[in-house]
């Protein structure tokens, strides 16, 4: 990450060849010059967008209404519309830091804005103004409890996609169009070989 990979000596790496991994969420590479920001009143809840992104950087959350009470001030939650979800609710985050600009998430989006059919349910906006506020609304979502995967229904994009990526901010082009499935392997089958 700084660049000093060549003074490394042999000494300096594990004595057993391992290394620790999820490592990639330390390193905050900013980017992206525009991400996706979420209008929860067009979105549909599909999971499409979250399906598709290659670096695990936007993601929903289903959870019960009373652990939003400390939320930060800008994060956005909806009513859960799946009736499996019923009385919870609906967040689709992003994590600003993390997030290429690729633009893949509002390209596979398939709820556009009926008063103004040019913006989707999520819409590329600049990056920098919007970082402090997502960066804080990130940290939060993450605090926030996974649903419990024997609850999820796995056939159901918008039910699997709750489940919790292993594999995550990867260094991959942005726009890759395989990391998405060692994603979803992750998130299928855990750290189980
Ligand atoms: S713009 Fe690309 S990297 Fe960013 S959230 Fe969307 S799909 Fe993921
Ligand atoms: S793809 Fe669009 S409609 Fe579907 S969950 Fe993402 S933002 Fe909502």
């Amino acid at each position: 990450m700084a660049n000093k990979g060549d003074n490394l000596p042999v000494s300096a790496m594990p004595i057993d060849g391992t290394f620790p991994t999820g490592t990639a969420q330390w390193e905050k590479r900013n980017l992206a010059q525009e991400i996706p920001v979420w209008d929860q009143a067009v979105c549909i809840q599909c999971g499409k967008c979250a399906m598709v992104c290659p670096h695990a950087v936007i993601r929903p959350k289903v959870v019960e209404p009373a652990l939003l009470a400390n939320a930060p001030a800008t994060l956005k939650s909806r009513d859960a519309i799946d009736r499996d979800w019923k009385g919870l609710k609906y967040i689709l985050q992003v994590s600003p830091e993390d997030c290429t600009g690729c633009g893949l998430c509002v390209e596979i989006c398939p709820a556009k804005n009926k008063t103004e059919t040019r913006f989707k349910a999520i819409n590329m906006k600049p990056q920098p103004p919007l970082r402090e506020s997502e960066r804080e609304n990130w940290n939060f979502f993450l605090s926030l409890p996974d649903l419990d995967r024997r609850k999820i229904n796995a056939t159901k994009i918008n039910q699997q996609q709750v489940q919790r990526p292993l594999f995550e901010f990867s260094g991959a082009c942005s726009g890759c169009g395989e990391t998405p499935y060692v994603k979803l392997l992750s998130q299928l089958y855990g750290d189980r070989r």
